[in-house]
């Protein structure tokens, strides 16, 4: 069985106000605490990695360097991709006011954000990179708060890593093939999630 294909890299904010710390144990706490003490009661965080105000990356989930995503490797992202993803995540994603979705990236994220998609991509040349608003199962989401295709065009990414330049290549039934696979694998690793999207 070869359905654990590491195929996406997904970008997501974590939809805090502009200028405001957030931390890897704040993502621990909000993804896997139980629901009564304020989580969303998930048996893993959604990100794998993340990048701090101040450019630093911070690994939440470890995951080793061969094009598989296995089972302790994956990361609550985006319902339906998970099995066939990483998930990075800036802190911010909004507006002072948090009322409006913001691409608040400072230089140091940009900077890090950057040298971290093309690495990803230097270790695995076919992953497709997108942003968490443009996956199918996105329901209307506007993380990570800024257009990724042409962001990643403007830093000079390959358009062959470039998932909306790939949808239709993919086409709906590859798609759809991948929902499939991913909702199996998350049932499996899903065990007491009911959602599981950040
Ligand atoms: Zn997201």
């Amino acid at each position: 069985m070869n359905n654990n294909k590491l195929n996406y890299l997904v970008l997501h904010c974590t939809a805090t106000p502009e200028g405001r710390p957030v931390t890897k144990d704040d993502i621990i706490r909000w993804h896997t605490n139980p629901v009564h003490l304020g989580g969303r009661g998930w048996n893993r965080p959604g990100y794998a990695d993340m990048i701090y105000l101040n450019g630093d990356l911070v690994n939440v989930i470890p995951f080793n360097t061969d094009d598989f995503v296995d089972q302790w490797e994956i990361s609550n992202g985006v319902v339906g991709l998970n099995g066939n993803s990483r998930h990075i995540v800036y802190a911010g994603g909004m507006d002072t006011e948090n009322k409006k979705p913001k691409d608040t990236r400072t230089k140091e994220q940009l900077e890090a954000l950057e040298v971290y998609v093309k690495y990803t991509i230097k270790r695995h040349p076919k992953i497709l990179v997108l942003g968490h608003n443009e996956a199918p199962n996105a329901h209307g989401k506007a993380c990570p708060s800024f257009n990724v295709g042409e962001w990643l065009r403007s830093i000079g990414v390959d358009d062959a890593n470039i998932y909306n330049k790939q949808v239709e290549d993919l086409s709906a039934g590859a798609l759809a093939k991948a929902d499939k696979k991913e909702d199996l694998q998350t049932e499996t690793a899903e065990t007491n999630s009911t959602e599981t999207e950040a």
